[in-house]
This record gives C-alpha cells, structure tokens and sequence, in this order.
C-alpha cells in the first residue's frame, strides 16, 4: 500500500539501523522523548527500540489526549449523562476511561444513561437533529488534530438553529505542554527526567504546522523533528535528533514532509481561531495546571457551550490510589513501575486512563511488550 509499505520495509530499516548506530557516540546517552502515544505505539509494534543502540532511550510524553483528561472534567461529563439527562455523545475510548471510585461512561451507560460512542462530530450533529426533544451534548476531547472538527460542528449548529446541541469542551494544545514539561523543576533543576530533543507530532503538526515549535526549540536549546507514526519515519526522525545533537544544534526539523508543512493548515487554524480562544488555564492529568494549554468556546458560540448551558457541581475528584499515569504522562516512570501493571491493571479492567487509549504507554506496554524484559530469563530457563 502506498504510504505505508515503503515506510515498513525491513532492509531500509536495517540500513537506518546502522547509521544510527555509526553516528551515535558511544560516549553519550541519547534521551528523546516521544510526545505522541501514537509514536510510543509505533515504537513498541514494530520493535523499533531493539533496532537502537543501548544509548538511545525514548521517552513517552503526554501526548494521548485521553491519558491527559484530568478525573475531574471525566466526572463533570458523567454528571452532564446521570444528573442532566442529556444524550451524551463522545469517542469511543473515552467511554472506558475510569474517573473518581472508578466511574466511567460505560458504567453510567449499563446503570441507564444515555451516553452514545460516536465517530465525528457530525455523529452527534445527526443524533441531535433525530432528537429535538433532548438535549445533546458532544464531549469534545483532543489536541490540535481533533480541534477543526469540534469547530465545524459549532458552526453547523449554530446556522442550523439547532438549540438542543451543545459541546463540553476539552481540547488541549502541545506547544504549551512541551513548554511546561521543559520547565518542570524534573527537567530543569533535578535532572530526574533527561531530554535531548523531541519526535514531534505528526498529525498535530498537520495542523499547526513547523513553526509552532521554534519558540521552545530556541529558548530550551532542545532539537525537535517532526516525526511521521510509521516506524522508518520514527527511525530516520531519531537520526535527525542524533546528528542535531552531536553537531549542538537546536534547530526545528520536519521528517514527515509528505504531510506536514512549515504553516500548516491555515484554513483550519482560521476556523478554530473563529471558534475557540485560549483558556487562562487548564488542569492536565500529570502535568497540573498549565497556563494558556487549553481552548474555551468564544463567546459569540456560547449558547453552544455545555459549561454555560448546564450547572456543574463542584467535585472532590481523585485518581485512583497507586495509578502512576501522572508520573508516566511526565516522562518520570515507566508503565512496569506501576505495581498495578498486568495485575489489577489490564486492558480489559483498567484503572488509569493511560491503559485504555489505543495511545495510551501502558496499553502500549501491555500490548507489545510486556514480555521484553521477560525473555531472557525464560531462554536462559530454557537452555
Ligand atoms: S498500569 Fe494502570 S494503574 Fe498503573 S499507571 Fe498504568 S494505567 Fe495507571
């Protein structure tokens, strides 16, 4: 299949392999984070970390946009579905994400709400216009990709006249949390979490474009090149860092060039700027508050905002006791820190956010690699 073959095919890998491990310096460790769960899934499918030298480690960032909804604004959506009778309409891995005492969507659904998996917002759209008499609320959850979406359907509703529709909004920008993750005293002061530069994101940077990135590449002096999800694109992207690195550069590098370009998609950056404004600040699961991070619906689109048009109570929202999603969303640990990992915690009965989401680290762990660190062990038991 065009796109995807060619970026797969195993002797080019091998050849990206060895260059990768010609120009890393033996004397050094090479610590990258991989913002978006799409890249750490990429890099577990494929087994992209045993084709690196043992001096390139990847770091998993924050980049699920399910993983970094804070318990909080899961329990305000299900209070919209139990205590507001709406028809609440969301992606579908949100629906299994566990909130306080671990109550979830799905769970609110088996007791009889009305919650309802959609695909688009145009989903939502339609079911608000079969249902005149209720009142429909999409939960709108994501970073830049998922946002001109959301945008669409506010103004769809807002030109239909369509009153009994309305978004609960979430979405979430990446420059600022790569901002806040960099200025985070583990980085900065305590050396805790180590970054040598970033894969940027693929299908944000769709959007956004390049240029986003140059702020925090100049300021931090930490490289970035924008990585596509299939596993060469990561590969070539991490002998982009390595030669940046080497050469002490800090400069904003784009790999995924048959998407992503320095200006993006400036149509759907209008659209949104239309839309949406930024929040003063916004509560990320792990990250805290982070300031300016986040989209509020404007104004002139308030009749379709949820938060106005509902009263949220004030919650004493928690995370489950012994989930490290926080610490795994910050880069600090990793999934087989978590003594709930494979054990309480599975895909199946998850109990932190980031072992539902297809981009979730731990589901990514469980999925391709919870057996890594095992093997030796076994053979060896074997012999
Ligand atoms: S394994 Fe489960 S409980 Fe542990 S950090 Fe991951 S999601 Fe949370």
């Amino acid at each position: 299949m065009k796109f995807v073959d060619e970026y797969r095919d195993q002797e080019l890998a091998r050849t990206v392999a060895a260059a990768i491990a010609a120009e890393a310096d033996p004397e050094r460790n090479y610590h990258f984070m991989e913002f978006c769960g799409g890249h750490t899934h990429a890099i577990f499918r494929y087994g992209v970390q045993d084709l690196m030298p043992e001096n390139v480690h990847f770091v998993h960032g924050p980049g699920c946009p399910v993983c970094v909804l804070p318990v909080s604004r899961l329990d305000d959506a299900v209070e919209l579905a139990e205590r507001h009778g709406v028809i609440l309409c969301t992606y579908g891995d949100m629906m299994r994400v566990p909130g306080t005492k671990q109550r979830s969507l799905i769970r609110a659904k088996a007791d009889g709400a009305d919650v309802r998996m959609v695909y688009s917002t145009l989903d939502a759209l339609k079911i608000a216009r079969e249902n005149p008499g209720r009142q429909v609320v999409f939960f709108a959850i994501g970073f830049e990709t998922t946002t001109p979406p959301t945008a669409v359907a506010l103004k769809a509703a807002e030109a239909e006249g369509l009153r009994n529709f309305s978004v609960f909004c979430n979405h979430v920008l990446t420059p600022s949390a790569i901002s806040h993750i960099l200025e985070s005293p583990e980085v900065r002061d305590l050396g805790i979490v180590k970054i040598d530069g970033f894969l940027g994101p693929s299908h944000v940077s769709s959007v956004i474009g390049s240029q986003p990135y140059e702020f925090f590449a100049e300021e931090f002096q930490k490289p970035v090149v924008i990585a596509g999800f299939e596993p060469l694109d990561v590969m070539q992207s991490v002998l982009m860092l390595i030669r940046q690195v080497n050469e002490g550069r800090h400069e904003v590098e784009n790999e995924y060039t048959r998407v992503v370009t320095e200006e993006g998609n400036v149509k759907a950056q209008a659209l949104v700027s239309e839309v949406f404004e930024l929040r003063k600040s916004f509560a990320w699961r792990g990250l805290g508050t982070v300031p300016y991070s986040a989209l509020r619906i404007r104004d002139a689109y308030a009749d379709f905002d949820a938060e106005k048009r509902f009263e949220l109570s004030v919650k004493a929202s928690r995370e489950a006791k012994s989930c490290e999603c926080p610490s795994i969303l910050r880069g600090v640990k990793k999934p087989t820190d978590c003594k709930l990992f494979g054990t309480t915690c599975t895909p199946q009965s998850p109990i932190g956010s980031c072992m539902v989401s297809s981009e979730g680290a731990c589901a990514a762990y469980w999925t391709y690699g919870r057996f890594r660190d095992q093997q030796p062990a076994k053979l060896e038991a074997a012999e």
